[in-house]
């Protein structure tokens, strides 16, 4: 399950709470993640593409019924903060197999029994090893599990039953989803006789300009005049949207100071939001203005000699 390495990046930064979110709306939890047949993807995925039942051998299909499923696609899409507030919608294509149309996915119209497995869609091998002797049951690699062979194949697909197709696929940002996280398409991936596989969407963030995202909260720094820290004020942060957050300085203020706001930051999946946190630093005076100089020379009348900071402070 944490094979993943950015799976695994994100328990290790968020610890348990980090992968048990869930996305209301999104229709996409992490409990989804353990069901067997997520696991089955995942591992599809990892050892390219062949199935879990196909390399161990189990499954509940049974006989000719028992087909290769598609498989996966894996797409990673970049979102920005704000997409991922506003829930916007996004697009991307794919190019994946979809079933001939002409014959259905069948490859043909006129069948018979493959003669390697007898209709049954399954055989068996042997292997042996330092444990004793192993029986497996796998896909019949003659009629890839469908117990039968085509007679006449298909003139549109050659009989393979599938043909490449490039679609254009539009899914909203689950709101607040984070780095890393992912929602599954069941049925939009590779088309298969035993069922379309999926596409597992991935999200990466797109680093803000400004804001620093942890968790739900974010954090920004404001470099704020010496003359605002000193007599106190209001000044403006940059939010979303064109929204601006108004924060109030408290006279006397020395940087670095930092100031949380509530409920100012990623909206989370239980329709609250995290918090942003304002950091004050103190803007370095960019002026060589003579009068500038002149106002500077008479503060050292009142700032006194220099001094080490303490640990902690
Ligand atoms: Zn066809
Ligand atoms: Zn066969």
């Amino acid at each position: 399950m944490l094979m993943d390495p950015q799976k695994r990046q994100l328990y290790d930064q968020y610890g348990h709470d980090g992968v048990s979110q869930t996305f209301k709306g999104g229709g996409f939890s992490w409990d989804d993640f353990t069901h067997f047949d997520d696991l089955q993807d995942i591992l599809g995925n990892l050892f390219g593409g062949s199935h879990f039942e196909d390399l161990f051998g189990f499954g509940s299909r049974r006989g000719a019924q028992r087909q290769s499923r598609g498989g996966d696609i894996h797409v990673i899409l970049k979102v920005t903060l704000e997409e991922i507030v506003n829930s916007a919608k996004k697009q991307f294509k794919v190019n994946r197999f979809e079933g001939c149309t002409v014959c259905g996915g069948k490859g043909g119209t006129d069948f018979s029994p493959c003669g390697q497995c007898g209709g049954r869609g399954q055989v068996k091998t042997q292997s042996r090893s330092f444990f004793g002797t192993f029986t497996s049951i796998g896909t019949c690699p003659a009629c890839k599990g469908s117990g039968q062979t085509i007679k006449t194949p298909c003139a549109k697909c050659s009989g393979t039953g599938r043909s490449r197709v490039t679609r254009t696929i539009e899914i909203k940002t689950p709101r607040g989803v984070a780095n890393g996280q992912y929602i599954v398409l069941r049925g939009e991936g590779h088309f298969g006789r035993g069922g379309n596989g999926s596409i597992i969407v991935q999200f990466e963030e797109k680093p803000h300009m400004y804001f620093e995202r942890r968790g739900y909260d974010l954090y920004i720094r404001m470099l704020t005049p010496y003359s605002k820290l000193i007599n106190g004020g209001s000044i403006e942060v940059p939010g979303f949207n064109g929204r601006r957050e108004r924060v109030k300085v408290k006279k006397g203020s020395s940087a670095p100071e930092i100031i949380r706001l509530k409920a100012k930051g990623m909206p989370r999946p239980d329709g609250g939001y995290g918090d942003m946190y304002v950091e004050l630093d103190l803007k370095p005076l960019e002026s060589t203005d003579k009068n500038v100089s002149k106002i500077i020379e008479e503060l050292k009348n009142y700032e006194g000699e220099p001094k080490p900071r303490p640990r902690g402070e």
